[in-house]
């Protein structure tokens, strides 16, 4: 009956958002009074899926499949299902990113179970199994009530601070018999993106729009994040015009983020914007028109002028850190 969570790793090591998801099934797991067993795939060492166990994570399931490295829905769907009948598992936990996107719902499916995307909270169980989620692009929350016997949650990352224990998980192989179909998709080539920081994991982050002028005064937005050690990113109109690339593109259409700290430069706000970014703890506006929209959204606003005022910036952070 324990509490099954998908654990995702990139060329074997533990991606931190995916210490998140373990610490919430191990909430969910105390609170039921069971265990939180984790299930990562692919080609990973010992150590690293002994150390799940500092999350509150009992026992790690390991399907130790190299083509499990990439992402193969079906096969993901085929090695979670094996694991919860292995474990009786009611309740499966998964990342709100692109692999929880493509495997939670199918699972779902697959096992007649009610679903909620994206948790911002811990079930209530006082109230059956309610969990708080953002809707409208982050404009309003719901409160779902998951009455089905198999749930299946997605969680959004850094909505759950982590605390570190000092557990050692059991780690257990687990074969599956994967099906012809599980692996039709054929992976022909991975693009890593190679920055100085991961946008998605970043604690920080420095992002541009329209306001920049063009691809030739980005050095000032790297400059920036470079001295705060932060990731770079972009409004949807910069990546469409190729000024940077679209994997920095945040939004309804792009990634969603929720960094400590971000700070948008020349970008006026829109809500498809805002739908990718308006979860992170701090945010930072520099604008040179005062009522630009992402006024309403930040903590605190500069009206001025990108250009003269990001050196001025980098200078400070530059000066405070020596
Ligand atoms: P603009 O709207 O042109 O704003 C530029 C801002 O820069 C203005 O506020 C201006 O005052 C300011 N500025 C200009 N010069 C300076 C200067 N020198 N110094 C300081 N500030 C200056 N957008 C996304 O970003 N992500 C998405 O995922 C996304 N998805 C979409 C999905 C759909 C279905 C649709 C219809 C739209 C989507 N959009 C998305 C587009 C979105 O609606 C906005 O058009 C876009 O976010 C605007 O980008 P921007 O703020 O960079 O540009």
């Amino acid at each position: 009956m324990s509490v099954l969570v998908l654990v995702e790793h990139t060329d074997g090591n533990i991606k931190k958002k995916s210490f998140e998801a373990v610490q919430y099934a191990a909430e969910i797991a105390k609170q039921t009074n069971t265990t939180a067993t984790a299930l990562v795939l692919g080609t990973i060492a010992d150590n690293e899926l002994e150390s799940l166990g500092n999350y509150g994570a009992q026992k790690v399931l390991h399907v130790a499949d190299d083509r499990l490295n990439d992402l193969h829905a079906r096969a993901y769907v085929s090695a979670l299902i094996a694991a919860a009948q292995k474990e009786g598992s009611k309740i499966i936990v998964m990342l709100h990113d692109i692999n929880g996107k493509a495997v939670a719902p199918r699972v779902a499916i697959k096992l007649k179970a009610g679903m909620v995307a994206g948790a911002l909270s811990y079930p209530d169980l006082a109230k059956g199994f309610v969990i708080k989620k953002a809707v409208y692009s982050g404009k309003a929350f719901a409160f779902v009530n998951i009455t089905s016997d198999v749930k299946v949650i997605t969680v959004m990352a850094n909505s759950f601070p982590l605390v570190q224990g000092d557990g050692k998980a059991a780690v257990e192989k687990l074969n599956v018999t994967f099906g012809d179909k599980d692996f039709g998709i054929k992976v022909k080539e991975v693009n890593k993106v190679t920055g100085e920081v991961s946008l998605a994991d970043a604690e920080l982050v420095v992002s541009g729009g329209r306001g920049m002028k063009g691809p030739e005064n980005w050095g000032l937005i790297e400059d920036l994040a470079k001295e705060l050690g932060a990731a770079t990113a972009c409004s949807r109109p910069v990546a469409d015009a190729g000024w940077r690339p679209h994997h920095e593109h945040v939004g309804q259409t792009g990634g969603t983020i929720r960094p400590n700290l971000y700070i948008a430069v020349g970008i006026s706000g829109a809500i498809q914007h805002l739908a990718g970014v308006n979860g992170s703890k701090v945010i930072v506006v520099i604008n040179k028109d005062p009522e630009a929209p992402f006024f309403k959204a930040a903590n605190y606003g500069v009206v001025g002028d990108a250009l003269e005022i990001l050196p001025r910036l980098t200078e400070a952070v530059k000066k405070f850190k020596a």
